[in-house]
């Protein structure tokens, strides 16, 4: 593209220049719920404008356990719809949707000296349930092995680390895990933008209405330019609110009542050798467990908590001390080194949306945080929150179902729901990425995408391969040309876009400040896709 020319409409791009003022379909917030109801609505044959009023994964999407959760949480609590939906939907995305973002995760569970032999039983026979979750669901054996038990010695060798005093053997289960759950959110946006939804980040909706008040002229969407402050109305036929914790600022009918969950980030040399995730029981407690997550990039995640948060939600929630001595407390029991506060490399929190329960009903935030819901307001807006990152794909179906039933959108055009058979942008069939030949990182991260990737850096540059897949720094595996792709294609439009979304080298304060030079030479060398020099 040369400089004056509009973006492609298949790239995502930030402010609203050249956004449409009328539509089929607005969707507000682009976690990942709001991606997913874009791409649901656009693959249905509808106009789609879909905006965040800050990034991409901005919010609670960017700071999860980054798991393709089957479920077995929710049969435990004897939810079977729900855990069935859970199972189902991982293997969609494990399956179809998005094999190259996701992967088999092996977990143990060390039987420990702080384990009872009725505790181990309970462990087995809810692993063994999870399996029947996942032959339910129809989910091969060769994506998620079957559960088995290991003795002491096997335990170990999948764990080293782990305290060898006491240890009676493991339980060995497997999950899906996320390559990044930013990056699986800017993926569902791009699909969506590919398939010809208007995806815009920096702007941000300030009031929806109905047009007339019989609902039938569509609905007002009151916008804001966070780029240039400029404020415009859209008219759409439906909107659905998918602003995750914020959702209650739009729609009075929504009251949530947000619970925080912290994660700290180690070097893979605090724990060695970790080749597989440790589920780290809870002293005292039954089935509750602290999961030490290893991760690509040499690093491991411990989480998480569960604390209420009262007060103003905060755009960017921060974990406590107190957290964060629970979460070392409790792996340092199960492993052979006690870990410290120096082990701290870096802590993230996140904010689950969970919904008040209607007055009376006695329920608590926590059964609620396990079911999504789908709430059509006066206006005729439809508010889609809940859930989790597995799910969003049937999130968006239900959303965008309701959002036609609506009167405003009485006769629109709409297909039938086409999500669970459409590839995100860069899927193929695990084998086919093994194959291919390019930078490993970028197929982690872009699957077959990855040659776009690097053509796009080339073509913009002028760089050679070897600058543009060059790790940033020492340590740092992050590349040029994905950062330079997170500009020209993805809406960056700034380091923090770049370095704590596009790519999540943010979760470490030291590798993030090693890496801020490449992502403004990135900036500076795809100046001319940025707003404003477009
Ligand atoms: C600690 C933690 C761990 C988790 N781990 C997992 C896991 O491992 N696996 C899993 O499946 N699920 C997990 N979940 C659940 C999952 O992360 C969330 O359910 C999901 O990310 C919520 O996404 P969302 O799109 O609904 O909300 P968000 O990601 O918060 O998105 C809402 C977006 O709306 C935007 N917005 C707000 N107001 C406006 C406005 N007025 N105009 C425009 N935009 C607006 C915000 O900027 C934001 O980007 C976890 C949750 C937490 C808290």
């Amino acid at each position: 593209m040369s400089a004056g020319q509009p973006p492609p409409a298949t790239r995502i791009t930030a402010g609203l220049e050249g956004a449409p003022r009328e539509v089929d379909v607005l969707v507000v917030g682009l976690g990942i719920t709001g991606a997913g109801v874009a791409l649901d609505a656009v693959s249905r044959g509808l106009s789609v404008l879909a905006v965040d009023a800050h990034d991409l994964a901005f919010g609670t999407s960017r700071w999860s356990s980054k798991l393709v959760h089957g479920g077995l949480r929710y049969l435990a609590k004897g939810q079977i719809g729900v855990a069935h939906e859970s199972a189902v939907e991982r293997g969609v995305l494990m399956e179809v949707t998005a094999p190259h973002l996701t992967r088999p995760m092996p977990m143990v569970v060390p039987l420990t000296s702080s384990v009872t032999r009725a505790q181990a039983t309970l462990t087995a026979v809810g692993l063994r349930a999870g399996d029947a979750l996942r032959r339910g669901a129809r989910t091969g054996a060769e994506t998620l092995p079957r559960p088995r038990r290991l003795s002491a010695t096997e335990t170990l060798a999948l764990a080293p680390a782990l305290r060898r005093a006491g240890l009676r053997g493991g339980m060995l289960s497997w999950d899906g895990q996320l390559e990044d759950d930013a990056r699986l959110v800017t993926t569902v946006a791009r699909t969506a933008a590919a398939l010809g939804a208007v995806v815009r980040t920096r702007a941000r909706v300030l009031a929806v209405e109905a047009a007339s008040s019989n609902g039938a002229g569509g609905l007002r969407v009151g916008l804001r330019d966070e780029l240039t402050g400029a404020t415009t109305t859209v008219t759409a036929r439906a909107v659905v609110n998918a602003a995750g914790v914020w959702a209650g600022d739009l729609a009075e009918e929504v009251t949530l009542r947000p619970s925080r969950g912290t994660h700290l980030v180690l070097r893979a040399a605090a724990l060695p050798g970790l080749g597989t995730s440790v589920f780290a029981p809870i002293p005292g407690e039954t089935n509750r467990f602290v999961l030490v997550l290893p991760q690509p990039d040499q690093t491991v995640y411990v989480g998480l908590t569960d604390e209420p948060v009262d007060g103003p939600i905060p755009d960017v929630p921060e974990p406590t001390e107190p957290e964060i001595g629970f979460l070392l407390d409790v792996v340092s029991a199960c492993f052979a080194r006690q870990l410290h506060r120096s082990d701290v490399v870096g802590a993230f929190a996140g904010l689950r949306p969970l919904l008040e329960p209607p007055t009376g009903s006695g329920g608590s935030t926590a059964d609620l945080s396990r079911k999504h819901a789908v709430l059509v307001g006066r206006s005729g807006m439809v508010t889609v929150v809940g859930g989790k990152l597995t799910t969003y794909r049937r999130m968006a179906q239900d959303a965008v179902d309701a959002a036609l039933a609506t009167p405003a959108a009485a006769g629109l055009a709409a297909g039938p729901c086409r999500t669970r058979t459409l590839p995100l942008l860069g899927a193929a069939p695990r084998a086919e990425l093994a194959a291919l030949e390019q930078h490993p990182r970028l197929v982690r991260r872009f699957g077959t995408d990855a040659a776009l990737v690097l053509a796009d850096a080339l073509e913009v540059t002028g760089l050679t391969e070897d600058e543009l897949l060059a790790p940033v720094a020492e340590g740092v595996p992050v590349t040029l040309a994905e950062l330079v792709f997170g500009v020209t294609h993805e809406g960056a439009v700034d380091v923090a876009d770049l370095l704590d979304r596009r790519t999540r080298v943010g979760l470490l304060a030291g590798d993030r400040a090693l890496a801020e030079p490449a992502a403004r030479r990135a900036l500076a060398l795809a100046a001319h896709h940025l707003p404003g020099r477009r």
